[in-house]
């Protein structure tokens, strides 16, 4: 039997996930994500440039936008069918969405809502570890992936074709699809736990060639960043993604202040985006981990300490802004976008970047092209220290920059193999996405000392041929 695999995208960079499986004249598409960075100058037309008429499903890994960004697209392009989630991802999509609509495409809420409640009727939200029909070849489920709340990994069950006659789903192909997969003991969440089989995989590989110190040594090197970054009373500004990082970085600081390990100080929350998940991940405790759960029992709720300040409208980001220039540190800021392409973070970088007392620390990856990704380059090697064009302006860099790994909310080098590793019936055929070129290469010469087939995908038609 054949199967074909296509990716249109995350094959140059780690955005604009969207990969398409297609079988007897049936397709699936898993995720439909836009491109940033260098990436987003390279696809600049995001209008669907792919066949769409076999598609039977689409299926989201998690809501973040390099994997859900283009949804709106596929539907300009007449997609009708359902869209599968897990259940908290069902939530988060629509607002995500929603968010992104806002600020590119549109200031017509009606416009908007339109969209979304579409959206909203298309989707079909799935229950973790359950064997969900999609159509005659295919058999979806998501399982638990550790990176975002409600991200997952996804099993394709490929129904086996003999001769004529359909096998039915007893013997069946699987073909997984590991979307982004997060590092074990991140906080909220469960560990991702490998599939029993897979006969293809395809793997992302972010950081297929870097390792993370563990939970601990990420908290402790936290904790000492903050207590140098505040002995000159300094701000501390940390863009961070909206889903994830905040919540995650929420409940680290949670801890660092509950525990008194530093001196009690303003934590300024400015993204009503992040903040409206945050209240979602709230609602969402049914699926927090049990460390959390238990935590929360105890009375201790993560997104609520002293000096914890939520800033939601323009006018109090504003005020926020002015307060900050007058009064100075010590202060940390936590605003998106997370990689500085835009969002609230552009203003605070305007106004302290240049200044020595401050810092910057960088918690997630910072694709190429992306201002955060300069201001590393241009920032990191003090002797050396450049500009950076943040929103069409020259700003020197005279904060300190640091960045810490660890809260990456994605697997290292090691976890991946591991996860690899601990697939009972190994994959035939290995392909990796979702990584820049060393990361890939890296990853690659690890799963091949394992004595396995990896390709490098391109974006292109793969049909690999698996015995019955
Ligand atoms: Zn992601």
């Amino acid at each position: 039997m054949s199967i074909a695999l296509e990716f249109h995208g995350a094959t140059e960079g780690v955005t604009g996930s969207c990969h398409q499986i297609s079988f007897a004249k049936e397709s699936l598409l898993i995720d439909c994500g836009i491109f940033q960075g260098k990436e987003a100058r390279a696809h600049s037309d995001l209008t669907i440039n792919f066949d769409i008429s076999t598609l039977k499903g689409l299926i989201l890994t998690h809501a973040h936008l390099d994997h859900i960004g283009r949804v709106p697209y596929l539907l300009a392009a007449g997609y009708t069918g359902p869209i599968y989630t897990s259940i908290p991802t069902s939530h988060l999509v629509p607002k995500q969405l929603e968010d992104a609509l806002k600020i590119g495409f549109t200031k017509d809420q009606k416009l908007i809502m339109r969209v979304i409640n579409v959206l909203k009727r298309r989707i079909v939200p799935c229950k973790y570890k359950q064997w969900i029909s999609v159509s005659d070849s295919f058999k979806i489920k998501f399982h638990p992936a550790g990176h975002i709340l409600g991200s997952a990994f996804v099993e394709v069950a490929v129904r086996v074709i003999s001769g004529k006659n359909y096998k039915g789903f007893n013997n069946t192909k699987r073909i997984v699809f590991s979307g982004d997969l997060g590092a074990p003991y991140t906080p909220i969440l469960s560990m991702p736990q490998s599939p029993y089989q897979a006969d293809i995989l395809v793997l992302e590989s972010t950081y297929g060639n870097r390792t993370h110190s563990g939970r601990k040594g990420r908290r402790n090197s936290l904790l000492s960043v903050l207590k140098k970054s505040l002995s000159d009373n300094g701000i501390i500004i940390i863009p961070a993604f909206a889903i994830g990082r905040t919540q995650e970085l929420l409940y680290e600081l949670n801890e660092i202040v509950e525990n008194k390990k530093l001196p009690r100080l303003p934590v300024i929350i400015d993204s009503p985006l992040a903040n409206k998940f945050t209240a979602l991940f709230s609602d969402l405790k049914a699926f927090w981990d049990r460390e959390s759960k238990r935590s929360l029992k105890g009375g201790d709720n993560p997104f609520l300490f002293p000096g914890l300040v939520y800033v939601n409208s323009h006018k109090d980001h504003l005020k926020t802004l002015r307060w900050l220039n007058d009064k100075g540190g010590p202060a940390i800021v936590i605003a998106g976008s997370g990689m500085c392409t835009g969002g609230r973070v552009v203003n605070y970088l305007k106004d302290f970047l240049p200044d020595h007392r401050n810092d910057i620390l960088f918690v997630g990856y910072q694709a190429y092209g992306t201002p955060g990704r300069d201001i590393i380059t241009y920032g990191s090697n003090k002797r050396r220290r450049g500009h950076v064009t943040i929103d069409g302006k020259q700003i020197s860099i005279g904060a300190g920059i640091y960045e810490l790994s660890g809260y990456s909310a994605h697997a290292d080098k090691d976890n991946l193999v591991r996860w690899v590793k601990r697939i009972r019936r190994k994959p035939s055929k290995i392909f990796l996405v979702h990584g820049e070129t060393e990361a890939k290469k890296s990853l690659k010469n690890q799963l091949n000392i394992m004595g396995l087939d990896v390709t490098v995908a391109r974006e292109k038609r793969y049909v690999i041929n698996l015995e019955p």
